[in-house]
């Protein structure tokens, strides 16, 4: 017999969010002994560099309060459960960077609704996770801040095997969790940065549909495809983190959408029996390393034991998607960081002649590398004479890629493939060659487009034993069935249980 997951019988950072949330209300554990735990946890692997803020006291007294609030019974759904968000979002408590020397040092007046709505339910924050620049990247190596414990800027490291890259542009999240320095961490994912860190570091984690959860907050980096979600190690958990999340903010986010708030457990164990999985043929071509395909091919068989159906479909339109994408989410960027100018908020250049003078240094010295290009491509393509080339074009294959995924949803329930060609990378590997980074991204990038919900499960491991991430692709709003569909996968297997050596 299984022993049941309490505090008696695991360690407090093997937990899951749901029998924390247990074994809080029950008093088992105070919320401060399991803030205090997750704090001595992070401060005892700075070397990942996951973390970029941390606050002792702010967290501790946070705790203290939901301790109050447990010993008075007014409790929510998740007093006391110890979380950490990716530096995107704004935090009124401790520092917000995007990732970014431009923000280096910034404190927000106010808290990103998602952060609000978490910390309603009783969320305690254990700090800021590290990611790349505004979001830009898909392995970490684009943040400009230094992590706490470090004394230069590195990238994050993956708990799996410390010399590759964590993915990203959630990095700091998808380590610390992977590596259980708190039992759950807010990402966002623009074109892949929830599912494909989550892939790499052998976690579970879901973006809602497009619309879902409010933008209102996170520092902004591509506003038609932005949107927060949840990283943790199982659906389960995932679950109850995004059932906080969502719901409709009208006054603050004009593309939050009106669909009521979901309790997203509700249908978790709810039978597959007959679930049509459609498999994207584009999905399994030659791009696809070896490892990935046999981890995602033994996660489809187990699907057919638990009752699933394989159904094979197309989106024609795979591999259009980059180029797409890489023009849709700079355009976007460079509007977007037209706000940095050195005169509202954050760095302002020291030495300039003239206000000219003064943006000009202050985006050189603010701006990464990476930052920079994606500005520069996106201005050139909303450029008179080059908006009808690119621009439109772009705009419009868009719309025939959320069509293909129409005509794809009429044959499945879900769809199912892998989130990237291949397992994590060596740090350094991809960093001189953006167009490589940009091509790893190819599967996750349809579902962004599209406006579509998606997660990643892990389902094995691949080449130097790094974990691998299958995808699942909803239609709108079927987060639930989502969830349920890789919670039933979790309940038969234990590939979202395994932990990196020496954590
Ligand atoms: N890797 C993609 C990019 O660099 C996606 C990033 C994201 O989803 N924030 O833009």
């Amino acid at each position: 017999m299984t022993q049941p997951e309490s505090p008696s019988t695991h360690a407090l950072h093997d937990l899951s969010v749901r029998a924390l949330t247990h074994a809080l209300v029950a008093k088992q554990v105070s919320a401060v002994e399991v803030a205090q735990h997750f704090l001595d946890r992070s401060q005892a692997h700075t070397e990942l560099g996951a973390f970029v803020d941390i606050r002792t006291e702010t967290t501790l007294a946070q705790a203290r309060a939901a301790d109050a609030r447990i010993a008075n019974g007014t409790a929510g759904a998740l007093e006391g459960v110890p979380i950490a968000h990716k530096d995107i979002f704004v935090t009124r408590d401790f520092v917000t960077t995007a990732g970014s020397r431009m923000l280096k040092g910034y404190r927000s007046p106010f808290d990103a609704t998602v952060v609000a709505k978490l910390a309603a339910q009783g969320v305690v924050t254990l700090g800021k996770l590290n990611c790349d620049e505004f979001a830009m990247g898909s392995s970490n190596e684009n943040t400009a801040i230094c992590a706490v414990g470090q004394d230069h800027v590195v990238p994050v490291r993956n708990p799996w095997n410390t010399n590759r890259i964590p993915g990203g542009s959630s990095g700091g999240s998808a380590a610390a969790v992977a590596a259980r320095l708190t039992p759950a961490a807010t990402g966002t994912d623009t074109g892949g940065s929830i599912r494909q860190p989550a892939s790499f570091c052998g976690i579970t984690g879901i973006k809602p549909t497009y619309g879902r959860a409010s933008r209102y907050g996170m520092v902004a980096f591509a506003s038609s495809l932005d949107q927060a979600g949840p990283m943790a190690r199982s659906a389960q958990d995932c679950a109850l983190l995004l059932s906080a999340m969502c719901g409709p903010d009208p006054d603050r986010d004009s593309t939050s959408l009106d669909v009521p708030e979901e309790d997203f457990t509700r249908t978790l164990s709810a039978s597959i029996e007959g679930l049509r999985i459609g498999i994207p043929e584009e999905f399994f071509g030659e791009g696809l390393a070896d490892d990935v395909r046999t981890a995602i091919n033994g996660a489809l068989k187990e699907y057919e034991r638990l009752g699933a159906k394989l159904v094979p479909i197309s989106l024609p339109r795979t591999e259009l998607s980059i180029p797409v994408y890489y023009i849709i989410a700079p355009a976007e960027a460079s509007s977007n960081l037209s706000r940095f100018d050195g005169v509202k908020f954050g760095h302002r250049a020291k030495n300039y002649t003239d206000l000219a003078d003064m943006y000009k240094k202050t985006r050189a010295e603010g701006f990464g590398d990476e930052v920079k290009r994606r500005i520069m491509i996106g201005a050139y393509v909303l450029s008179h004479g080059y908006y009808d080339a690119y621009y439109l074009q772009a705009q419009k294959i868009r719309r025939m890629i959320a069509d293909d995924f129409q005509s794809a949803f009429k044959n499945c329930d879900v769809i199912a493939g892998p989130v990237a060609p291949t397992v994590a990378w060596k740090i350094g590997e991809k960093s001189d060659d953006p167009v490589a980074n940009y091509l790893a991204d190819i599967f996750t990038l349809p579902g962004s487009l599209a406006g579509l919900p998606g997660m990643s499960i892990p389902v094995g491991f691949g080449e130097g034993g790094m974990p691998v991430g299958m995808q699942l692709l909803g239609n709108y709003f079927q987060e639930a069935r989502l969830l349920n569909t890789a919670h039933r996968f979790q309940q038969a297997t234990d590939w979202h249980a395994h932990t990196p050596e020496g954590f």
